[in-house]
């Protein structure tokens, strides 16, 4: 686990008094909203956009801080720590990386502010763990203007969001990524679908949607390659949201554990119990010691979390946070397979960052590749 700074370690007591304080109350109850007050109390508080750097409004710490942020959170409320997640890791952070200064200063202050998102879309209808199969194109017209033609589905958030980080082929040069507002002449909404867990996923369809010169995140062969290196924020991100999760239903599970009397005395008291307790707490830590030293690596390197680690955490902690949810929701009983009630809900949420930001299987592929290349484990 990160060893934490003074300065990193106050960090944590804040948020976290500020997430019992002020989200624990209206906690499970965004069902299908994204709780825009919270994140609009965290701007007002500068702890939104923590890794967006100071001159665009942002925290300019680093995805350290974003990593002790959605742990504190997300043991509170897990609607706020994922919208957190989203606009840390994701979208947004596609814009810092490799967003021109127009760009930049255009979307990145819309985040620290809370007025808006930057949704991440990349899947088709028929493009889906096989990105590279999208139809997506950029057409590209006699005086050098950009039109952007093709299909997206499964977006999250983009009632919610102005604009969106689209992967798209560029004539001859393979794909790219490019910043498009969602108000632009050209974008139609087909259907908004609601997820398991409540949250909404966009199929939209763009035909000869201009892209501004400024807009073009990534272009050429060479620029894509760090693109695709990128998606290792994401994959972190999606292990340390897992593990928010795991430990939220793990931190109820423990006191209810502690409360339930079964056969005159507290279920804790049971040696079948105390050890789902065991295991949970076992696999939570595994989790963050993996995603921790994934993000730790980076940040001391100066680049992209490493491959490897990035898909090891993604899939670790995203099965074991299924897995943990699911033993905390055992320890509940009937209380906690009731709709409306936490561990029903989180149990919901959990299951989706198996599929999200990756499924398991692409992770597995995405770690044997790393294997069969590198020739093992160093
Ligand atoms: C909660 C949630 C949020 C999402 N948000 C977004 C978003 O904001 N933007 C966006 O663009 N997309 C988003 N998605 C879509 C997500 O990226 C895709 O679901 C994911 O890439 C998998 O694609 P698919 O669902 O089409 O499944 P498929 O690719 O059709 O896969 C179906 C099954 O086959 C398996 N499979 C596929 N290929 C292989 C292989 N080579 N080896 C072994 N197994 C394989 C998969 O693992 C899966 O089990 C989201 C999805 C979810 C669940």
């Amino acid at each position: 686990m990160i060893d934490l700074t003074e300065e990193q370690q106050m960090l944590v007591d804040t948020i976290e008094e500020i997430a019992e304080k002020e989200f624990e109350e209206k906690a499970f109850t965004w069902d299908n909203e994204v709780p825009w007050e919270n994140l609009e109390l965290l701007s007002d508080r500068g702890f939104l956009g923590l890794n967006i750097p100071e001159e665009y409004g942002g925290g300019g710490l680093s995805e350290i801080e974003v990593l002790l942020q959605i742990e504190a959170i997300g043991r509170v409320c897990p609607d706020t720590a994922f919208s957190v997640y989203n606009q840390s890791m994701v979208g947004p952070r596609a814009v810092e990386m490799f967003g021109t200064e127009a760009a930049k200063e255009k979307y990145l202050p819309m985040i620290t502010d809370a007025e808006g998102m930057i949704a991440i879309c990349i899947s088709e209808p028929h493009a889906g763990s096989d990105a590279a199969a999208m139809n997506t194109h950029i057409e590209e017209d006699d005086d050098g203007e950009l039109y952007l033609n093709g299909e997206k589905i499964w977006v999250t958030d983009v009632p919610d969001s102005k604009a969106g980080v689209v992967w798209t082929y560029f004539p001859d040069e393979g794909l790219g990524t490019v910043i498009m507002d969602f108000d632009s002449p050209g974008v139609e909404i087909n259907e908004n679908y609601t997820n398991m867990a409540g949250g909404t996923q966009t199929h939209f369809f763009m035909e000869d949607v201009h892209i501004p010169e400024e807009n073009v995140l990534v272009r050429g062969e060479q620029a894509f390659k760090e693109q695709l290196k990128a998606l290792n924020w994401e994959r972190c991100g999606n292990a340390i949201m897992s593990n928010a999760t795991a430990l939220c239903a793990f931190d109820r599970a423990l006191e209810y554990a502690q409360e339930r009397e079964q056969f005159g005395q507290p279920i804790s008291e049971f040696q079948g119990i105390q050890w789902k307790l065991a295991d949970m707490a076992k696999h939570i830590q595994a989790g963050r010691a993996l995603a921790h030293q994934a993000v730790s690596d980076a940040q001391r390197r100066g680049g992209y979390p490493d491959r490897l680690q990035a898909s090891m955490a993604s899939l670790y902690c995203a099965e074991h946070s299924e897995e943990v949810v699911s033993e905390a929701l055992q320890i509940f009983g009937a209380t906690g397979y009731q709709q409306g009630h936490p561990l029903e809900y989180l149990y919901r949420l959990a299951r989706g960052r198996r599929i999200g930001a990756g499924t398991d299987e692409t992770q597995k592929n995405g770690i044997a590749h790393v294997l069969l290349n590198k020739g093992g484990l160093s």
